[in-house]
């Protein structure tokens, strides 16, 4: 639920309430405002009468939120969430283009597509050091030396760098070297890994699951969200339909449904969603049309030799083709890229 204060409420007043919410058994949730300030609150409210809030001093109107997640919702919060990355921001009008390799695989390739994909204008640079494989036969990730290559392709370019874990115990790991942490679909309902990550406060990339709903990947947010990060960008990635012509299926819906239920910022992978190079521009601009607010993108310096997904990624001239054909795109729905 969501207790409105009056405007101008004290900070005695607010504090109080928080008090009382705490004692009850909540998490509270204050957003603070110049004029108005709102207590989110998350918890078990079948044996607590609203009354006794009501009658606090400062205190407005206590709002019921009927969404099953709470936090993540629109109801809890209105504006837009912009996520900070260490100055990068995602969910404001600038676009953000996420790009890079699927998998670090050396620092030959992987450099080179990283100072390439900063010049064509990308902001956060990709690259998965620990890989959800399908086959356990497959080319797992380089795993430590591959964050390590990560790190100095940040430094040596300034991109903000974004990569996977996929198991609790990498988490620390993890947290050392990325600025995003990123979720991948099979993981997205993965609770301990969501806990785990929640806590560590960092900045996340959620992947929506391969079969999942929309409903069901806001309640994986909402999972972090308890544990006190903010800091959740929404991933549609396609889902897995009975089309067999590309990959995933793109779900475009995804991106005004979350976007209208959730006050969280949402991105598009167009490769995983195609699983061929070729249609990854033309969905790129779908996704910018219908209100992205970015794009993660699989760029690799010599596809064919690719360790992971070759097929799907684009070479660097076409991705810095794309890039120009974006901002159009992105202008005519009032962004920039
Ligand atoms: C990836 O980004 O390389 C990846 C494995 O994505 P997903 O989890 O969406 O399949
Ligand atoms: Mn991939």
């Amino acid at each position: 639920m969501i207790i409105v204060m009056k405007n101008y409420a004290k900070e005695q007043q607010i504090m109080e309430v928080e008090n009382k919410l705490v004692e009850l058994g909540f998490k509270t949730h204050p957003i603070y405002g110049e004029i108005k300030t709102v207590i989110g609150a998350v918890g078990d409210k079948r044996l607590l009468d609203t009354r006794v809030l009501l009658d606090m001093a400062g205190v407005d109107s206590v709002i019921p939120i009927m969404k099953p997640y709470k936090m993540a919702s629109r109801e809890y919060k209105q504006e837009d969430t912009v996520v900070d990355v260490s100055g990068v921001s995602i969910g404001g009008k600038e676009i953000a283009i996420f790009a890079g390799p699927c998998a670090v695989e050396n620092k030959e390739h992987f450099f080179e597509t990283a100072r390439y994909v900063k010049s064509a204008g990308a902001k956060i640079l990709r690259g998965g050091a620990f890989k959800p494989r399908t086959s356990p036969y497959a080319f797992q990730g380089l795993q430590e030396d591959g964050l390590k290559m990560l790190a100095e392709a940040r430094e040596m370019t300034g991109l903000k760098i974004v990569t996977e874990v996929i198991d609790p115990r990498d988490v620390e790991l993890v947290t050392q070297y990325a600025d995003i942490i990123q979720i991948g679909a099979r993981n997205m309902q993965n609770f301990r890994l969501l806990q785990e990550i929640g806590a560590s406060m960092k900045p996340v990339l959620l992947k929506r699951g391969i079969s999942s709903t929309i409903e069901e990947w806001l309640m994986a947010a909402e999972y972090m969200m308890l544990e006190g990060n903010q800091k959740i960008i929404l991933c549609e990635r396609g889902i897995r339909t009975y089309e067999t012509a590309t990959r995933n299926t793109l779900d475009i819906s995804a991106i005004p449904v979350a976007k209208e239920h959730s006050h969280l910022p949402v991105i598009v992978d167009p490769s995983h969603s195609a699983g061929t190079w070729k249609y990854v521009s033309p969905l790129s601009k779908a996704a910018i049309a219908a209100g992205a607010d970015g794009l993660i993108i699989e760029v690799h310096s010599n596809p064919k030799e690719a360790l992971c997904d070759g097929p799907q990624s684009l070479k660097l001239d076409t991705f810095s083709q794309l890039m120009k054909e974006l901002q159009i795109i992105a202008s005519a729905v009032g962004r920039t890229v």
